[in-house]
């Protein structure tokens, strides 16, 4: 069939890579003069890399990343050592993949890579989709220049601010999160040796956390610390200075100012969401990734959640036009239970640990250190551990697959 996919980000690329192996002709629309991704952090669970071995990249991604040893949970303010979940050998053997951090554009390009190389890929940059038009059995893609695309199917993967939702669901704007971030990157050799270490830290305090891992092959470190501070204007990117940052967090651990005081160039971004949705198809059309379900990215999820998108979205795809509806109501039937928990989560986690306040950070931190190494694990299994996924639609519908 001939699929379009509006947005050529990770989820767009990723289901462009996915459905070309299953021998679909896809063209990707990217508004942006040209495909790229910024160059801050990225954490990536074994769910992802598994995503990311079904889709034939796993092991370019991992080449540039860092195997973490461990996930570490400290008092922002105390600077106590609350929880920490080791990344090690049994880890990996326990949920098949392991635990590492990369540059975005070390997961991006492997991505585009894979992309370039398919024959039945057309990548076009400065093509911006607006909407859509049935066209039964399938669809007519409208590009803002007045172009019109005729496809089987369309894949609205096309983030946040997705176009195809608004038409698709028509729930208008993201919902201002009131959470501002402040992220930098900054050389590894810049780092006093006593602060650096291959682990994701992250502080938890009253209204704020700070999270720091090592990127690029362990050549940078990246920075991201939130405040829950009731921001209502959505921003993006925007500049602001070294000053700005040390002031917002005078009260944090020594270390935690140590490590802000030396991030350059930091810019700030106001995280958005959306309510979450039981059904996000319409006949030939879908939603995935941030367009379908965006999250805080709290758990570290996000996009994970677009590659296992992409995986099953490839196993579900028919090859005759009429009963992709079928599979795109399926798609969005599998994927809504799993979604909505980690959207879920991410919120929770937001709300009760990272920004507990006064009397609740005590509780946090008592609820904290109760966990065992054994009891995390299990406590992460149904999230790191996914397999479902993977499944094709001969091994969830035996007798159809018969038939
Ligand atoms: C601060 C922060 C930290 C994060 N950390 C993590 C993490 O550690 N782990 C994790 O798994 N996730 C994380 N995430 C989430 C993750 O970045 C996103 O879930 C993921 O990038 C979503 O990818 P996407 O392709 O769906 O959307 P996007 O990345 O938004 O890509 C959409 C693409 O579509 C293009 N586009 C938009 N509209 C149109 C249109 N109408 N027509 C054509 N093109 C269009 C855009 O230019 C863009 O290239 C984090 C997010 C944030 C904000």
């Amino acid at each position: 069939m001939r699929i379009v996919v509006a947005g050529g980000g990770i989820a767009g690329l990723a289901c462009a890579a996915g459905l070309a192996r299953m021998g679909h002709d896809m063209v990707v629309l990217e508004r942006r003069p040209e495909f790229g991704e910024l160059g801050a952090g990225i954490q990536i669970a074994p769910n992802g890399f598994r995503a990311l071995d079904e889709l034939g990249v796993a092991e370019a991604v991992l080449a540039s990343s860092v195997r973490v040893d461990d996930l570490t949970i400290r008092d922002g303010l105390s600077g106590e050592h609350l929880i920490g979940l080791r990344t090690d050998a049994d880890y990996e053997a326990t949920f098949g993949y392991p635990y590492a951090v990369v540059q975005r554009s070390d997961l991006y390009q492997p991505l585009l890579d894979a992309c370039r190389q398919e024959a039945r890929i057309e990548l076009r940059t400065g093509a911006y989709a607006v909407g859509y038009a049935h066209q039964l059995p399938g669809v007519r893609v409208i590009l803002q220049s007045g172009e019109e695309l005729i496809a089987d199917a369309l894949i609205g993967a096309d983030g946040i601010r997705s176009a195809i939702r608004r038409q698709l669901v028509g729930d208008g704007d993201p919902v201002v999160s009131g959470h501002t971030i402040y992220r930098a990157v900054i050389d590894m050799e810049c780092v006093p040796l006593e602060l650096r270490a291959t682990r994701v830290t992250l502080w938890a305090a009253e209204d704020w956390h700070f999270v720091h891992y090592p990127i690029a092959g362990g050549a940078k470190l990246n920075l991201a610390i939130t405040r829950d501070d009731g921001a209502v204007d959505a921003i993006s990117g925007e500049a602001v200075t070294d000053r700005v940052v040390l002031d917002s967090f005078r009260h944090a651990h020594p270390e935690v100012r140590q490590l802000l005081g030396l991030g350059r160039n930091w810019r700030k971004w106001v995280l958005c969401s959306r309510p979450r949705l039981d059904d996000w198809s319409d006949g030939a059309v879908v939603l995935v990734g941030d367009a379908a379900h965006p999250m805080l990215q709290y758990a570290a999820q996000g996009a994970s959640m677009a590659l296992e998108d992409a995986v099953l979205l490839a196993r579900l795809m028919p090859v005759d036009v009429q009963s992709v509806s079928l599979a795109f109501a399926e798609l969005s039937a599998l994927r809504s239970e799993r979604a909505a928990k980690v959207q879920w989560v991410s919120e929770e986690m937001g709300r009760q640990v990272y920004h507990a306040r006064d009397r609740a950070q005590a509780d946090r931190n008592a609820w904290l250190r109760g966990f065992t190494e054994q009891d995390l694990r299990a406590a992460l299994g149904w999230l790191h551990g996914a397999t479902e996924f993977t499944e094709s639609v001969a091994e969830r519908h035996p007798a159809r697959a018969a038939s």
